[in-house]
């Protein structure tokens, strides 16, 4: 399982086709981003980076220097997750 670190780069900049530029399947919150349909994502967004225990893009647009700050990252991500509404998740 490959962590999220929410940056956005991939939904912002390279979503697969027929999907646009930026996906309109995002939902910002912050410097958060997240997906606005994630039961029904694509395949290739479920398998982005799956090699990866934490995504390497996230790590560097991010500048997180440390697994500490690393893991504050994914756990506000999770927490900002939690408080999504269906109507806030839909594009
Ligand atoms: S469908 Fe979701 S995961 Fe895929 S590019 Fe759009 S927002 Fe990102
Ligand atoms: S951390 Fe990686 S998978 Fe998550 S939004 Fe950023 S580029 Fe996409």
């Amino acid at each position: 399982m490959t962590y999220c670190l929410h940056c956005g780069d991939c939904c912002l900049r390279m979503p697969p086709p027929p999907l646009q530029v930026p996906c309109q399947h995002i939902v910002k919150d912050g410097d958060f981003y997240f997906c606005g349909c994630n039961d029904a994502k694509p395949q290739a967004c479920k398998d982005h980076m799956r090699q990866f225990h934490f995504c390497p893009i996230g790590i560097e647009k991010l500048g997180l220097a440390s697994m500490c700050e690393t893991r504050q990252r994914i756990d506000t991500g999770w927490e900002k997750c939690k408080g999504l509404t269906a109507s806030e998740a839909k594009p």
